[in-house]
């Protein structure tokens, strides 16, 4: 699965000063991997910092050790940051796997002189780490900690903070259990964690349940004003403003899930939301079945992730990007046609 963990063991023989750090605008895995695995290094008595590249949404701030999370703000605390990575005998980049994902911390990072460490389940890991985790059949980065954590030996140390980080990470990861990725091994991790006492009804409520009543209606106009369906390409999009943003005060992680609502339509099988972040417009993809996302943000929007779950990213204004997008589809179509979508159960 990943290579041997001997190499690990010695770089954690004696104590470091740890840097960690996950993907901009982390999610439950991102953020719930990179506390899980700090506290665990913390037990092992080393010195840990997580620094994340942006801020993340409020429904993930429960998490143990979230109060020691470093946020870098390049124009606060650039220096301190700076500081941390070139200090650090060991850096763990978490649930990404190129540098660009890490925004400026990308460039501190690739010239830190620690050793570097990549844990991660993305497709088409970039080069930067002396050493690489990297399971693109992993479920979540979180199944990779927790396994990283046994293979060392170190199950028992594995406590219910950091079980209901990991939880969360795999939770969120495998779309509440229920896409491909949740193998048998998945289900055997649970019951662990389980074992440790993990609050499961809890973990699920604060991150699917603790929405603000403005979050709400503002999703109840997107799905009722501005969800495009292409039946003719098995399609369905999403384009946001910055205008509709500021009416509705999103926050970060607002529109977080938006696009599984497309994707939910009966044989839709790719879906996209476009959000206008003003810098640039933010892209998420999904879909099912065969068809690569993936490899579709790979070529048109120079993003990536996983088959049926990826990002991009394009500077163009949100309509023309959309333009883009929709102009993109034909070419597209025998695939998107011809992609079998499971049936639903009668
Ligand atoms: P989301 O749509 O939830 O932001 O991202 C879906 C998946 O695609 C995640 O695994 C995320 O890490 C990856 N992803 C999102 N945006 C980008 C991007 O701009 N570039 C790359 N390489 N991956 C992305
Ligand atoms: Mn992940």
């Amino acid at each position: 699965m990943f290579p041997s963990v001997s190499e690990l063991q010695s770089l954690l023989a004696e104590p470091k000063q740890i840097f960690i750090t996950t993907h901009h605008k982390p999610d439950a895995d991102a953020l719930g991997s990179s506390l899980a695995w700090a506290t665990y290094l913390k037990k092992k008595g080393h010195s840990v910092t997580v620094v994340t590249p942006s801020d993340y949404p409020a429904f993930l701030n429960w998490m143990a050790g979230n109060d020691e999370v470093v946020v870098y703000e390049p124009r606060h605390n650039d220096r301190q940051v700076r500081d941390l990575v070139h200090r650090a005998d060991l850096l763990f980049c978490l649930d990404f796997n190129c540098l660009g994902r890490i925004n400026e911390l990308g460039e501190y990072v690739r010239t830190a002189p620690g050793y570097k460490v990549l844990i991660d389940h993305h497709q088409r890991p970039e080069h930067f780490a002396d050493l690489a985790y990297s399971d693109v059949q992993a479920a979540a980065t979180a199944e990779l900690i927790f396994e990283i954590i046994r293979a060392l030996g170190d199950q028992d140390l594995i406590d219910r903070g950091m079980g209901e980080a990991l939880y969360a990470g795999i939770m969120t990861d495998t779309g509440s259990f229920r896409h491909p990725s949740t193998s048998r091994n998945v289900h055997l991790i649970i019951a662990e964690l389980l074992n440790v006492g993990i609050d499961l009804a809890a973990v699920h409520r604060r991150i699917y349940d603790s929405h603000s009543e403005i979050r709400l209606r503002f999703l109840g106009y997107i799905l009722k004003d501005k969800l495009v369906v292409r039946r003719e390409f098995n399609t369905a999009y999403i384009a946001v403003t910055q205008q509709e943003l500021r009416d509705y005060e999103s926050k970060t992680g607002d529109t977080e899930g938006l696009v599984n609502y497309a994707l939910s339509i009966e044989g839709i099988v790719l879906a996209a939301v476009f959000i206008d972040r003003g810098s640039a417009v933010k892209i998420s993809f999904r879909s099912v079945g065969d068809f690569s996302v993936a490899d579709f943000s790979r070529a048109h929007f120079d993003g990536g992730g996983h088959h049926n779950a990826s990002g991009g990213v394009s500077y163009q204004p949100l309509d023309a990007t959309v333009e883009r997008f929709v102009g993109l589809l034909p070419q597209y179509q025998a695939q998107l046609v011809s992609t079998p979508v499971p049936e639903p159960v009668p």
